[in-house]
């Protein structure tokens, strides 16, 4: 009898249909230490990305029910999962820490979803591993509800994320600064491979090993290059193309990460990681979100810079694949790191020219555009600076338009009439109509990001009332950030007040 229930119970989650297939669990030793997850006290589905979890044909019906839960969580087995905690080192703040490795997360096993994509099944606060030099491997509820709607807030904004399948709530007091609920986040990706597991073994001289993760990444994401002439090469400098888009995606969208450590950057170049992170309310340049980064290391402008550090960090740690000759290895390393900034800046252009609604290029937009941000500095919202900008009509019907407007201390003392009439310039040069620009900025200028204060707001009525409700409806409305959503417009309007005083910290 108990054995028809129980199977019963299996096909209706659904975890039990997926093709595991444990690619990573079948490389040597040194690449992980099998685990298991540490179950929860009342561990219970707090939220469930219906949207991610169809790619895999699990639905929110299965996945609330309670044997989802014990599978996923350590109660019960999930057979053809391999749980492993995934080894890597890292620059942490510019020092080397030669291993840091999954210290409160598990890689629970590979599935192939319906179109044969492979997917890494991560399982963040699942408890202590082999790397946790001691802290708890736990995480909290306020940090998951954190990363479950940031990495699909940057999703919708087509921005290279880790998601998140679904968040798992608990009765478990965890400690931080103070006692708070333990949470578990199921968070997806092609592959949580950092710069930093590349750093593992070169420091340890095991460049057997250091060639074999080369191999695996060959076989698998960057297939496409394996049968190319000089494949680790050709590799490293995909990693650095990839990272310079994603960076200038970061610096487009106002999105500061707060701990680009090089164990924290992924070798896909996704956004990984998600602690202390902020989008910009006001525009602030020098704004840093991690309030334990004293000396503003990642600053937001400081953010190109720090991925070409952590690209250089990986590039060192990638010598031994590409030549024996250790110095034409480095030449050609250096080449390739070479190609960032030109990356960055060309992807970074045209971002903030269809900001601004250009088509054409023109001599002067750089400059332009930095005069605007050098303008909106510390003073305006950057967000909804950028939305409202599709509304401005290229010409004006008042003398305005036409008259190069003086320099007035008084009606205008920031000097935005003067930009403004500059832009509108600009904007008679193109052949474009308003309308057509309106439209077209409104798909490259979000209406919603994800606000610390929104963030706030849904954990709040988490922590305090078990309700996640809030939790979903800011996953549906992140999920498509242009659009004008009218019955949401609330959730574009300035932050409140109180937002100003929120404090973000490594310690989730
Ligand atoms: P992070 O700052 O989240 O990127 O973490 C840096 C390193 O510390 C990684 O190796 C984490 O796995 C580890 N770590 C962070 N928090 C904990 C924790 N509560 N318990 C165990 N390890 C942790
Ligand atoms: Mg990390």
């Amino acid at each position: 009898m108990s054995s028809i229930l129980e199977s019963e119970q299996k096909c209706a989650t659904g975890l039990d249909a997926l093709l595991f297939e444990n690619r990573y669990a079948r490389l040597p030793a040194p690449f992980f230490r099998a685990a298991v997850p540490h179950p929860l006290v009342g561990a219970h589905m707090a939220s469930f990305n219906v949207e991610l979890g169809a790619l895999l044909g699990l639905t929110a019906e299965a996945a609330f029910q309670r044997a989802f839960v014990d599978q996923l969580t350590g109660v019960s087995e999930l057979p053809a999962a391999q749980p492993v905690a995934m080894a890597y080192a890292g620059h942490q703040f510019g020092h080397f820490v030669p291993q840091l490795g999954d210290g409160r997360a598990l890689l629970l096993g590979q599935v192939r979803d319906k179109q044969q994509q492979l997917w890494d099944l991560h399982l963040k606060g699942s408890g202590s591993t082999h790397f946790s030099r001691g802290s708890d491997g736990r995480a909290v509820l306020r940090s998951s509800i954190r990363e479950y709607l940031c990495s699909e807030a940057m999703f919708g904004l087509g921005i290279p994320t880790t998601r998140a399948l679904c968040l798992i709530a608990s009765r478990e007091q965890v400690y931080r600064e103070r006692a708070e609920p333990g949470a578990m986040l199921l968070r997806m990706a092609q592959s949580h491979i950092r710069f930093g597991s590349f750093e593992f073994f070169y420091h340890r001289g095991d460049y057997d090993n250091l060639r074999r993760l080369g191999r695996y990444l060959l076989e698998g994401e960057f297939l496409h290059l394996r049968d190319t002439p000089a494949p680790y090469l050709a590799l490293f400098g995909e990693v650095v193309t990839r990272t310079a888009k994603l960076i200038a995606q970061w610096q487009g969208v106002g999105f500061c990460h707060g701990v680009m450590n090089s164990d924290n950057m992924s070798i896909l170049g996704l956004t990984l990681d998600y602690g202390p992170f902020a989008f910009l309310d006001v525009y602030e340049k020098g704004h840093i979100c991690n309030h334990s980064d004293h000396q503003g290391r990642y600053a937001f402008q400081n953010q190109p810079e720090m991925a070409h550090f952590d690209l250089a960090c990986l590039a060192t740690a990638m010598l031994p694949l590409i030549d024996d000759d250790n110095e034409a290895a480095v030449t050609l390393m250096r080449e390739q790191l070479a190609q960032y900034w030109p990356q960055f800046n060309a992807t970074y252009r045209s971002i903030a020219r269809s900001k601004l609604g250009l088509m054409e290029c023109e001599k002067g937009d750089l400059e332009l555009w930095q005069q605007l941000l050098e303008l909106m500095d510390e003073q305006v919202d950057y967000t909804r600076f950028f939305r409202a900008l599709g509304a401005v009509p290229s010409s004006t019907s008042s003398t305005q338009g036409t008259h190069h407007p003086q320099r007035n201390e008084f009606s205008d003392p920031l000097g935005f009439d003067l930009w403004m009439y500059e832009y509108r310039q600009r904007l008679q040069r193109e052949g474009r109509s308003d309308e057509a620009r309106r439209t077209a900025m409104a798909l490259v200028n979000p209406k919603y990001i994800l606000r610390n204060y929104m963030a706030e707001t849904a954990i709040r009525a988490a922590e305090e009332c078990g309700d996640y409700s809030e939790v979903d409806r800011l996953l549906s409305l992140l999920r498509n950030p242009f659009c004008e959503q009218p019955e949401m417009a609330h959730y574009a309007a300035s932050p409140p007040l109180w937002a100003k005083a929120l404090q973000l910290s490594c310690s989730s």
